[in-house]
């Protein structure tokens, strides 16, 4: 049987700003997402019935058709009959290394690699932005995470314009394992405690999500400046989520202290990344930080960031 194995990219972001309601119930968002090389592996494998199957070890990632890498396949097999009936089913086997419900788009890169392995699979030659408006029926992030690099994000986060890539930035990460948090009940208490503050008129809307464009975050990363990007990090969402988890605050807190560039938290959180000045910084922070918390729930990576998103590794 044919098969694929897929490098699946997490990311982070850089700039998450929240400036509006949008008709469909999502909110209107600013974004610079970033690829990094923390990664899981996607297998994927044709079978011989009709049929769709997930395999995943990790205990709190579901196997059903609940798993997103599960609903990209079924889109495909509902997008191209013809492809899926000559072709059949696929098993898809999912190695994850990113932590689940932390900020880090683990679930969308998932998705994007299965969109990605399904069309040379059954090749299809879809286009990069074929793959990437198939992702934003599955989830916002998910277009992003099928080229990955660099990007800045708005409308859902589906709309995407590509900035130069940043590939040799590294990162300290820290997550608690025992941690998660919900995106939905992020996005929806930001909009209960500052939903008075949104612009409302679409002129407004459009020119602060263009605005990003020759803002000083964009500056910094089109001259592959870490100490400026570091210092330009925002996420509004932060506002919620600190508050609300004291452990995230106390995280953020100490990469903070221990002479990093810059540290925000990623997406929703509750992951906490920060900027270093080199790999050897990275490792150095990732020790003084393990000796400080001393708590083994805490689970910290070092990560490179990654002009890339899904990748082919080997096929046969
Ligand atoms: P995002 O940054 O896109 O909001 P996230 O990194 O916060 O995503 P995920 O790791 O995608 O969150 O997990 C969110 C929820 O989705 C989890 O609670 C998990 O049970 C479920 N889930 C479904 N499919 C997957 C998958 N393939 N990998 C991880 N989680 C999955």
């Amino acid at each position: 049987m044919r098969s694929y194995t897929l490098i699946a990219p997490a990311k982070i972001n850089l700039h998450l700003e929240i400036i509006g309601d949008r008709p469909d119930g999502y909110h209107e968002l600013v974004m610079i997402l970033q690829s990094i090389d923390l990664a899981d592996e996607i297998h994927l494998e044709a079978s011989d019935n009709q049929a769709i199957s997930v395999r995943c070890p990790h205990p709190e990632v579901p196997i059903d058709n609940s798993n997103i890498a599960y609903k990209a396949a079924e889109l495909m097999a509902a997008e191209f009959p013809n492809a899926f009936a000559r072709y059949g089913g696929v098993n898809i086997t999912i190695n994850k290394r990113i932590p689940v419900a932390a900020g880090l788009a683990g679930g969308s890169t998932n998705a994007a690699a299965v969109l990605v392995g399904i069309d040379l699979l059954w090749k299809l030659g879809l286009t990069q932005s074929e793959l990437e408006e198939l992702g934003a029926q599955l989830g916002s992030d998910v277009p992003f995470c099928v080229a990955g690099g660099t990007a800045i994000a708005t409308g859902r986060g589906e709309q995407l314009s590509a900035l130069p890539s940043l590939d040799n930035i590294y990162i300290v990460l820290g997550k608690y394992r025992s941690l998660a948090v919900s995106t939905p009940w992020a996005y929806k208490t930001y909009r209960q405690q500052f939903g008075d503050s949104y612009l409302k008129d679409t002129d407004s809307l459009s020119a602060r999500a263009a605005a990003i464009h020759s803002g000083p975050i964009v500056k910094a990363i089109l001259n592959k400046d870490a100490t400026q990007i570091a210092q330009k990090l925002h996420n509004d969402l932060e506002r919620v989520v600190l508050p609300a988890h004291p452990q995230v605050l106390q995280l953020r807190e100490t990469f903070a202290s221990a002479g990093v560039l810059g540290t925000m938290m990623s997406g929703s959180g509750p992951s906490v990344f920060a900027i270093c000045d080199s790999q050897q910084q990275a490792e150095k922070v990732k020790l003084q930080v393990r000796e400080t918390l001393a708590d083994d729930d805490l689970e910290l990576f070092v990560a490179r960031m990654t002009s890339h998103g899904v990748q082919v590794a080997s096929s046969m």
